[in-house]
C-alpha cells in the first residue's frame, strides 16, 4: 500500500498533506480534551520521530505538525488514531463541570450533537459548537449548528458563520429541554440535507430559503 493509499482508508481530516510535502496528523480529542494515554501517546511520537511537538488548532483539535512521509504511519499508530477522527466534531466550552458561569453542562451536550451529527450527510462542511451560558465563548452564534445554555434549557441557533462572510446563526427555540434542542435539530439538519444545493454551507443556505421556511420545517 503506498501512501496516497493508506492515507485514503483513514477516517476523512485524520492526515493532512501540506504544500512543503510533509504532513500533519489529527488525533482525535473529543470536545478539546486528551487524556493520559494519548497526551503519553502524543508525547512518545513527538520524541520517537524528533518532531517539533503539537498545534492547537483554532477549533480545539490537536495537530502534530511537519511529520515527514517516513514517519507518517508510524505517527498514526502511535496516536491510535484510526477509526477515531470524526469530520463533525463539535467545539465546546467547559460549561458547568468546571466554569462558575456555567449554567448547563454543555461537553455533554456537546458528545450527543456529535453523534447526531454523524448519523447525516450532509452537502457542504459543518462546524458546530456548544457554550454553557450566554456568554458564548465557544461562539454558537457563527458555527452552522449552535447551542448555549440558558437558566431553564437551551437556545438553539443555525445558519451561522465565523468566515470572511460573517453570518449570525438564527434562534430556531429558546429556553427548551434538551429533548426538544435535538428534535429542532434535527428537524433543521434534514430541511438542510434535502434541500441546499451542494457544497453550499447553512449560511448561504439560510439566505437563500430565509428563516421562515427554517423555522416552518422545525415546527
Ligand atoms: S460560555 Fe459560559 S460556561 Fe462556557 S466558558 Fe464561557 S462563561 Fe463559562
Amino acid at each position: 500500500m503506498n501512501i496516497e493509499e493508506y492515507i485514503a482508508q483513514l477516517p476523512a481530516g485524520a492526515v493532512r498533506r501540506r504544500r512543503n510535502g510533509s504532513y500533519t496528523v489529527v488525533p482525535r480529542t473529543r470536545m478539546g480534551r486528551l487524556d493520559a494515554d494519548l497526551l503519553d501517546a502524543v508525547n512518545r511520537a513527538v520524541r520517537e520521530y524528533g518532531l517539533g511537538g503539537v498545534r492547537l488548532a483554532a477549533n480545539q483539535r490537536l495537530m502534530i505538525d511537519d511529520v515527514p512521509e517516513s514517519a507518517l504511519k508510524g505517527v498514526v499508530e502511535a496516536v491510535g488514531l484510526v477509526g477515531e477522527d470524526c469530520p463533525c466534531a463539535v467545539q465546546s466550552c467547559p460549561g458547568s463541570v468546571s466554569c462558575r458561569r456555567g449554567l448547563q453542562d454543555s461537553m455533554a451536550m456537546a458528545d450527543r450533537l456529535e453523534k447526531v451529527l454523524a448519523s447525516f450527510e450532509f452537502p457542504a462542511k459543518l462546524k458546530s459548537s456548544v457554550s454553557g451560558c450566554p456568554m458564548c465563548c465557544a461562539e454558537p452564534m457563527v458555527r452552522d449548528v449552535g447551542l448555549f445554555g440558558c437558566k431553564d434549557g437551551w437556545t438553539v441557533a443555525f445558519g451561522g458563520n465565523g468566515g470572511r462572510r460573517v453570518r449570525q446563526g438564527d434562534v430556531l427555540a429558546e429556553n427548551v429541554s434538551e429533548e426538544e434542542a435535538f428534535a429542532v435539530i434535527r428537524k433543521v439538519l434534514a430541511f438542510y440535507s434535502e434541500n441546499a444545493k451542494k457544497k453550499e454551507r447553512t449560511a448561504r443556505f439560510m439566505e437563500r430559503v430565509g428563516v421562515d421556511a427554517a423555522r416552518s420545517a422545525v415546527l
